[in-house]
């Protein structure tokens, strides 16, 4: 299997990281997941701004510009052959031994890797709708970094699975922030809410899709935040992420939700955000 260090594209089994690396010791590091639909990257170039973005906000400098970063991804997925997956990319901040907690000199290369994985759409999923757990968001308060330590967001994750959901919808006190892996809006009346952007969630991609969806469907969306309540009393409940895409919601612990309704806006964003993944990456 062929992947990403550094500027090349190796060998997995030539990769050589050392253990004195920031990203395994602190986890001082930024990371990006790229769909891959019929053998093209979805929305590559938002992705790599927010990568650019989240490093910029941890003040790591990146060693290669975001046409290079393209060019270097673009050379993996001719290579792997794969057609439907997703790509995993992350620059830790290098390798400054010895273990510091400070920032090391601008001269210490942050480290880029990158590998990618066949999979196919969550089709089952996305037409039955997953189930989820209200979780305390027990977070840092700079969720807006795509940052490698995530331990927060897979401690909330495992707390859904011990309960047989699929994802945790997470909370501050009484509003209602994003999921362990997703942003999370909801439907009531019409209109669609969603939590604003800022430092408690991560400002995705597949929310940029689906708000323009919403714009040509004269749908209303509100960046505002709610209430645990008011998503209990919600019309409709959904999830969105890179690979979940617009992901519709049938339980929040004991409150369950229809799913099969036909025409509901969870339905029409769907079938609108398939419309753009084929516009992109073709059928
Ligand atoms: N929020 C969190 C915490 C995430 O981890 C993710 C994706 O992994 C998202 C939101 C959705 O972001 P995107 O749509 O860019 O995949």
């Amino acid at each position: 299997m062929k992947v990403i260090w550094g500027k090349e594209i190796i060998d997995r089994d030539k990769v050589n990281i050392d253990f004195e690396d920031r990203g395994y010791q602190f986890g001082d590091g930024v990371y990006e997941v790229i769909r891959i639909y019929n053998h093209t990257y979805f929305c590559v170039d938002e992705h790599i701004d927010r990568f650019f973005t989240s490093a910029e906000k941890i003040e790591m400098r990146m060693p290669l510009t975001k046409a290079e970063l393209k060019a270097l991804i673009t050379d993996l997925l001719r290579e792997s052959a794969v057609k439907n997956g997703s790509i995993y990319i992350q620059m830790t901040r290098g390798n400054a031994s010895p273990r510091d907690h400070s920032y090391p000199s601008q001269d210490v290369v942050p480290l880029l890797t990158g590998s990618i994985t066949a999979s196919e759409r969550k089709i089952d999923k996305m037409k039955n709708g997953m189930r989820t757990t209200l979780e305390d968001d027990i977070r840092w308060l700079r969720c807006d970094i795509k940052m490698i330590s995530l331990l927060g967001n897979i401690m909330l994750k495992h707390e859904a699975h011990k309960k047989n959901a699929d994802e945790a919808i997470l909370h501050r006190g009484d509003i209602i922030t994003e999921c362990s892996s997703s942003n999370v809006a909801m439907v009531k009346d019409g209109a669609i809410y969603t939590h604003p952007d800022g430092n408690l969630i991560l400002p995705g991609i597949t929310k940029i899709v689906w708000k323009s969806c919403a714009e040509k469907l004269n749908i209303p969306v509100y960046e505002q935040a709610f209430t645990t309540e008011e998503l209990l009393n919600a019309d409709e409940v959904f999830i969105s992420s890179t690979t979940k895409e617009v992901m519709p919601i049938s339980k929040i612990d004991d409150k369950t939700f229809d799913v099969s309704k036909k025409g509901s806006i969870t339905r029409l964003l769907q079938s609108c955000y398939e419309k753009e993944i084929v516009k992109q990456c073709g059928e």
